[in-house]
């Protein structure tokens, strides 16, 4: 694993959330509950499938379908909304007191409802990780979001260790973060079923298969742990406290080719070209765009794309960095990955088992002749 440092200098969150048009994906089996002209409020059904509602995320006029953006490098209809930049809501919500005073079935429904985390609960578990780190180590999303609501996530977890009677709970974060050190340290005392863990800063240690691996024997992890992300535990707090849905996201911002690295709180639904073009400071006009990691991610084909619940960081570098040369040997693919696979030999043998690979990405980042291995590798491709 490999010691690596972040470049994003300013610790404020920035707020993008009043993008002109917004684009929902329309996908798979869900239909559509509005129509063209139609005035829509925050938070009204757009579209549904088997109890799973998606909302809106603006105030605004629904102007018709939109056929030539992308959603992961494919093709997909999306329903667009022009925003009157009203944010008007139908009736304001009330605010629960206590996360705590809900009993399990109802957590779970609203949790489920809502889809505020994208783990399915397991119910009969008796541990809790909650996971800190990110993914990525020029990714600042999960540390930002425990600087601004520290007291929320803690006041989240403690709720859920009570409703879904867990027995031992790990809330692990970076050893380097040291604002979050000293910001959990300070209040985690209060919630003395909760235990703070520092983990090196080596990667990808942020990758649930390899924290586990860090913090616990394999007999625990076969007795049953759930496994969530200081998002996920944000997102069911709102939720929880509010029974509003989901309609913001912080994303990463950072790459060589922009001189504001920063983290945005955005509109779930924003196009990525008019993020770009109206957040950054962009230093170089030959860039290529990667999502989810400057390490892992996946490099965009346009700027056509939509900022979805699934986007955690978008990297803007310059396309000289990506030019391949012949491999020189040097084995490090082999002797960096965290699995214990040979990269090499997987590029080279198209049957060569890959089912152990987590798609950290190390192999090609760390590669000196700039091979991709991402084609190849994969197999086990975790949230
Ligand atoms: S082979 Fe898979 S697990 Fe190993 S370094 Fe490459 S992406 Fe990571
Ligand atoms: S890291 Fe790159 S150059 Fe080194 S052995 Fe692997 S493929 Fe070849």
């Amino acid at each position: 694993m490999k010691n690596i440092k972040n470049n994003i200098k300013d610790a404020t969150i920035h707020d993008f959330l009043n993008p002109e048009f917004i684009y929902i994906p329309i996908l798979d089996g869900y239909k559509i509950s509005v129509k063209e002209k139609d005035h829509v409020l925050k938070e009204d059904v757009l579209m549904s499938k088997d109890g799973i509602n998606i909302y809106s995320p603006i105030s605004g006029t629904i102007v018709g379908k939109s056929d030539s953006l992308l959603l992961n490098n494919k093709k997909k209809d999306f329903l667009v909304i022009e925003n009157d930049y009203k944010e008007e809501i139908k009736k304001p919500h009330g605010v629960i007191r206590y996360i705590s005073d809900y009993d399990k079935d109802e957590m779970i429904k609203l949790i489920n409802d809502y889809q505020a985390s994208k783990v399915k609960l397991d119910t009969k578990a008796k541990r809790l990780i909650i996971n800190g780190i990110d993914k990525d180590p020029y990714e600042k999303t999960r540390s930002f979001l425990i600087n601004s609501s520290s007291d929320k996530i803690l006041e989240t977890v403690d709720a859920l260790i009570n409703v879904l009677d867990i027995k031992e709970t790990i809330f692990a974060i970076n050893n380097n973060d040291t604002n979050n050190v000293l910001n959990l340290s300070s209040h985690i005392g209060t919630y003395p079923n909760i235990r703070l863990k520092l983990m090196p800063d080596i990667y990808p240690i942020g990758y649930k298969t390899i924290l586990l691996r860090n913090l616990l024997s394999k007999r625990q992890i076969d007795e049953g742990v759930i496994v969530l992300n200081v998002e996920d535990v944000y997102n069911i707090y709102t939720v929880l406290k509010r029974k509003k849905p989901i309609l913001e996201k912080l994303v990463t911002i950072s790459g060589k080719s922009i001189d504001n690295s920063m983290v945005v709180n955005v509109k779930i639904g924003t196009s990525m070209a008019d993020l770009i073009k109206n957040a950054c400071k962009v230093n170089n006009d030959k860039y290529y765009v990667i999502i989810n990691g400057l390490i892992s991610g996946m490099t965009l084909e346009n700027l056509n794309t939509i900022i979805t619940t699934d986007v955690r960081s978008i990297f803007l570098n310059p396309i000289d960095d990506q030019e391949e040369v012949p491999c020189i040997n040097c084995g490090l693919c082999n002797l960096k990955c965290p699995m214990h696979l040979n990269p090499k030999y997987i590029k080279e043998h198209k049957n060569a088992d890959t089912s152990k690979c987590i798609e950290c990405g190390l192999c090609t980042y760390i590669c000196p002749s700039k091979i991709n291995f991402k084609p190849y590798v994969g197999g086990n491709h975790e949230e």
